[in-house]
């Protein structure tokens, strides 16, 4: 089978990667010239790597990340140090952190030379026929996987944009060049309105970042100014954390998820992955978890799949991805709203509740959206 993809980011190449492993003939279309990405930190949790393993990819990806909060105390804070919650081990010890370039270099190098096409603007058959125009020419396909992010404008054009939504809070993200003592902890800290968080990744750096509520679209003369104006006074290491990181090195983005999830991820012989599919906020740290899943699934179902059984696979495929993506995005529209609260008196109580939540609760409800399995091909 012959199989076009849309989109260069971590959805796209991990279901290349899947499907070239099973002998099928994979192009990537890639828009941006340089087929890199944003110089920040992710982290994976075991669901992610459940998925990575299925492939074939895990140990690969293990050997480039950190198992990041193994032996530390990880919990939430408050800006004055005071711990609210601490997470038992077996919730984030399998959490991994890694450099996005260094993975999407990695996810690059697995993939056989000339399968990504960059500089490459592709558009869809609006009537969901397997289709990609690039410029003046059409290719035709066996299948289309669109994963071209929370933006998509493969979506909008197979009339499935449901559009995106503002989550009322900036982030800025960070890597340390510098070695920082983190004193055996990695936390959330939540302020009012506000939230900073750190791991470590490999070779002795932290990746970081810091939220506020704001209104989208406001800009800062100097973001390295801003950043480290929002978190002063925070407990360490949070200043050191900022202060260790070179000013060229911070990024800041307006967060956005789906303004709604989609009706159907898949028109004809198009699907959709990743963002493009099911966009939902950072605060579960799920995202590109959810597109790994979306993209082994796919690999999976497609294994041993005739172009007469497309259809059949395709909707498998929806039926298995849609409930569980469509439950992280309200969930973590959930935990947007309780850990950027706002406002002394909201924001005492939730503390309170924190404080109450007993650990043996927030475990077993952590591991449950951290179990995945892979379906039967
Ligand atoms: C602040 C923040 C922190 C986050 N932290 C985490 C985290 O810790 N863990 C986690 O799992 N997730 C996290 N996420 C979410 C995660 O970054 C995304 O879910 C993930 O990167 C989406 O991957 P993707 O491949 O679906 O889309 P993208 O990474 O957006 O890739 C889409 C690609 O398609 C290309 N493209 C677009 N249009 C076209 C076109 N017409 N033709 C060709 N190419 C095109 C783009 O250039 C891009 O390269 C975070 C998100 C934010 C905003």
């Amino acid at each position: 089978m012959r199989i076009g993809i849309i989109g260069a980011g971590i959805a796209g190449l991990v279901t290349a990667f899947g499907l070239q492993r099973q002998g099928y003939n994979v192009t990537v279309y890639e828009r941006r010239c340089e087929p890199n990405v944003d110089g920040a930190g992710l982290t994976l949790f075991g669901n992610a790597f459940a998925a990575l393993d299925a492939i074939g990819l895990g140990e690969r990806i293990r050997r480039i990340s950190n198992n990041a909060l193994a032996n530390l105390r990880a919990g939430q804070r408050i800006p004055d140090g005071t711990w609210l919650t601490s997470m038992p081990q077996a919730t984030i010890g399998q959490l991994h952190s890694v450099h996005r370039v260094t993975l999407h270099e990695t996810l690059m190098h697995s993939l056989e030379p000339n399968t990504v096409q960059t500089g490459t603007d592709a558009v869809v058959a609006a009537d969901g026929s397997p289709q990609i125009t690039l410029g003046t020419t059409t290719e035709t396909f066996d299948l289309v996987v669109v994963a071209d992010g929370l933006r998509s404008h493969s979506r909008q054009r197979l009339g499935l944009d449901t559009g995106i939504q503002y989550s009322g809070y900036t982030a800025w993200r960070g890597v340390t060049s510098t070695a920082v003592d983190i004193g055996g902890a990695a936390a959330e800290t939540w302020g009012s309105g506000q939230i900073f968080g750190f791991v470590p990744l490999p070779r002795d750096r932290l990746y970081w970042f810091g939220t506020r509520t704001q209104p989208a679209g406001m800009s800062f003369d100097d973001e390295y100014r801003a950043v480290n104006e929002s978190f002063a006074g925070w407990h360490a290491p949070i200043p050191d954390c900022i202060a260790a990181t070179a000013p060229q090195d911070v990024i800041r983005h307006d967060v956005y998820d789906l303004a709604k999830p989609l009706r159907t991820f898949t028109h004809g012989r198009t699907v959709l992955i990743g963002d493009a599919a099911h966009a939902m906020l950072p605060n579960l740290g799920q995202g590109a978890g959810q597109g790994i899943e979306d993209a082994v699934t796919l690999a999976i179902l497609l294994s041993q799949t005739s172009p007469h059984d497309l259809e059949t696979a395709l909707r498998r495929y929806a039926s298995l991805r849609q409930p569980r993506t469509t439950n992280l995005w309200r969930q973590s529209r959930l935990m947007a709203k309780v850990a950027q609260a706002t406002g002394p008196a909201v924001v005492r109580l939730r503390n309170v509740g924190m404080r109450l939540t007993p650990p043996q609760l927030i475990g077993p409800l952590t591991q449950q959206l951290h179990r995945w399995v892979p379906p039967a091909p």
